[in-house]
């Protein structure tokens, strides 16, 4: 199973990533995870990579797609994958379909989890991860996310295998909503 969760900082992907991987035995792979992981141990890509990641800016997409190549090919070989937080822009979309595709490991399914901007910076201020969490950052990192994010969700809104859920409900209430709509798609055989 390939899955993509989409949604802004604070919308829950990171939550709903992990029970998605539990459930359906695949693995999740979180770019900002990778990210932050390269920025502790200080490896070449953490210190390009640090002052964009303060920032709420995006990095740059050749190190993104550089940093994600490996373990999402790994990932599909081995049951699948939930990717999340990637792709946050077209272009990083249309790069790695190109990848995906040659390699026969394209996305069956995108969710897009859904939450209003006032519970985002409320979840977000109380979360308090670090550096980019601050109130002034929070604020660009929604920004960015209307400005990039947004046009990959009209870009992908005809497909049949995107949909969105209400990320405002419990943690569990959302994940049955998303196994509900995956149990849809032809591309899965899911058990009830
Ligand atoms: P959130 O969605 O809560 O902002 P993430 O953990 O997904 O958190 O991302 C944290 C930061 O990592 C982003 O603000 C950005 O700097 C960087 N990042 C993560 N994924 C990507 C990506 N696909 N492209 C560019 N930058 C990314």
């Amino acid at each position: 199973m390939r899955l993509l969760l989409i949604g802004a900082p604070g919308s829950g992907k990171g939550t709903q990533a992990e029970r998605l991987a539990e459930r359906f035995n695949i693995t999740h792979i979180s770019s900002g995870d990778l990210l932050r992981q390269h920025v502790r141990d200080q490896t070449s890509i953490g210190q390009t990579i640090k002052a964009y990641v303060d920032a709420g800016d995006l990095v740059p997409d050749s190190v993104v797609l550089d940093m994600l190549r490996k373990p999402v090919v790994a990932a599909a070989e081995s049951g699948g994958y939930v990717l999340d937080g990637f792709p946050r822009t077209v272009d990083q979309a249309k790069a790695a379909f190109e990848v995906a595709h040659s390699l026969g490991v394209e996305v069956q399914a995108a969710v897009h989890l859904d939450v209003p901007d006032e519970e985002l910076i409320r979840r977000l201020l109380a979360r308090g991860r670090g550096s980019d969490d601050s109130a002034e950052v929070i604020a660009h990192r929604l920004q960015v996310y209307r400005e990039k994010t947004i046009p990959l969700l009209e870009y992908y809104a005809s497909r049949e295998w995107m949909f969105a859920v209400d990320g405002t409900r419990p943690p569990g209430q959302v994940h049955e909503d998303i196994v509900t709509r995956l149990r849809k798609l032809a591309a899965f055989d899911i058990p009830d």
